[in-house]
């Protein structure tokens, strides 16, 4: 029996889906954070149960060939970089098997990929970022990412994923704050304003968002830091707050207020110019997006005569890059402030045959269901969560001939995949795409056509 604080030898034989390594001692999975196949460890066990354990690295003895020098100070506190240590080749395996794995398990379907397509870009690659902002147990404001599992934060300004200038606005904000006293967020007395940092950054038209979110209403001597963002940052066109005076985990509360510039910052994705407020999803990879949109529309199968059905459509990028090749693009969203960027973004771009509906996608697929409509190609891309059931039997019940889904979750994908293969459909192309090279995280595309009976 392992007992903690043991010091076993261990081969890691695999990676699971939270990336990390494991490997079996005495037909007991170990489980190893910041491991690769094929290392040979010493490892110390940290936590026994029943049928597994936890172990950390003591020292590697044999060093897999997958393994590259991880060069972030923080990452082992911060988390969010699970395969650092990995080579991005190697990451790109997992994250395909990753895929592969959930759909014949979870979904039941056996299929083999198209080759995961890697992101241009492996680092500096995000272009939104939101940083919490609290106080250590030194009283000194942290600003940086949250600890795994845990709201401590790992004070870091200068991520790999971000792009350089985001460190740099951190750095005006925290001097900032010190030296104005403004009251810090604490989230067991709920008391205190600051909450978190939002920035964003259009890659293209090289326009930045800087929003912060406070419990409460006024930020004191705004315009101060208006004035030295600006200065700092001619690129910074739109400074907000958001306000957010839940006791929440949700990052954004449901109002925000201009102190400078516009309400939106814009964006060019897929040849298409997009607006977007501090509310609206877009994706964090642009270049990545790129590919998988071209993807998405690969797999529709565009003629130019669809109708086509984008619902959870966001500020409407997925449809607005099709609506060229199709006769008609509805989007479903619900978000009110993206809905209105989606239908700002169609106006800006000369797209007349594109229209949004302001609406839970169940819902909203249920009535135009009973109104009749029959799309040709339906395009799902729900949060990490799914779809409903309800919605995925109104879509079959609509009759298109492909759907296209989009998820950053796999697992929940292949479960949805599987509910539309019992309602008259069949998975016919399967493939990941990494948006999120570095971390636990790939997108999955997948192409369900209609089986005709
Ligand atoms: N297709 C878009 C957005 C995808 S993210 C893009 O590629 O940019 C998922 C979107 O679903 C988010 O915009 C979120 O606000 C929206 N959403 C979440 N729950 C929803 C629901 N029940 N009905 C409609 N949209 C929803």
């Amino acid at each position: 029996m392992l007992q903690k604080n043991d010091l076993i030898s261990l081969v890691i034989t695999d990676i699971t889906n939270e990336a990390s390594g494991v490997g079996r001692h005495e037909g007991v999975a170990v489980f190893v954070p910041g491991t690769a196949v094929g290392d040979r460890l010493t490892v110390r066990i940290v936590k026994v149960l029943k049928h597994y354990a936890y172990g950390i690295v003591e020292r590697i003895l044999e060093a897999s060939p997958d393994r590259v020098l991880d060069t972030c100070p923080v990452s082992r506190q911060c988390g969010g970089c699970s395969l650092r240590h990995i080579s991005y080749h190697a990451e790109c395996q997992i994250k395909q098997n990753w895929v592969t794995e959930h759909f014949r398990r979870i979904g039941g379907i056996d299929l083999t990929p198209l080759p995961i397509q890697p992101s241009p870009f492996q680092s500096a690659y995000r272009n939104k970022a939101q940083y919490p902002i609290r106080r250590g147990p030194d009283g000194k404001i942290q600003i940086g990412f949250f600890a795994p599992r845990s709201h401590r934060v790992i004070a870091n300004h200068f991520c790999d994923l971000q792009p350089h200038f985001f460190g740099e606005i951190l750095g005006i904000i925290q001097i900032f704050l010190e030296q104005y006293r403004i009251s810090i967020y604490n989230e067991q007395s709920h008391q205190g304003l600051v909450r978190h940092l939002f920035l964003r950054w259009g890659e293209q038209t090289r326009e930045a968002m800087v929003c912060l979110v406070i419990n409460g209403t006024e930020l004191p001597h705004a315009n101060i830091l208006v004035a030295r963002l600006t200065k700092a940052f001619p690129q910074i066109v739109s400074i907000q707050i958001n306000c957010n005076t839940a006791k929440t985990n949700v990052i954004l509360g449901p109002v925000c207020r201009v102190l400078y510039g516009k309400p939106v910052i814009s964006d060019i994705l897929c040849g298409i110019k997009v607006e977007l407020s501090p509310l609206s999803f877009y994706q964090v990879n642009r270049s990545g997006a790129e590919k998988l949109y071209g993807i998405a529309a690969d797999f529709a199968g565009l003629t130019g005569g669809e109708l086509l059905l984008d619902l959870y459509c966001g500020a409407g990028t997925i449809g607005l890059s099709m609506a060229r090749r199709v006769r008609e693009v509805i989007g479903v969203e619900i978000v009110k402030e993206a809905v209105e960027n989606a239908r700002e973004n169609a106006r800006r771009n000369g797209i007349h045959n594109a229209r949004f509906l302001c609406d839970d996608a169940a819902g909203a697929a249920q009535t135009l269901a009973e109104e009749g409509l029959h799309p040709d190609v339906v395009v799902l891309d729900p949060p990490r969560k799914g779809c409903d059931a309800a919605l995925l039997k109104t879509v079959g019940q609509m009759t298109p001939d492909r759907i296209v889904m989009i998820s950053c979750n796999s697992a929940t994908a292949a479960r949805d995949a599987a509910i539309l293969c019992q309602n008259g459909y069949r998975v016919t192309k399967l493939q990941a795409v990494d948006m999120f090279p570095r971390t636990a995280h790939v997108e999955t595309i997948v192409l369900l056509q209609r089986e005709t009976l």
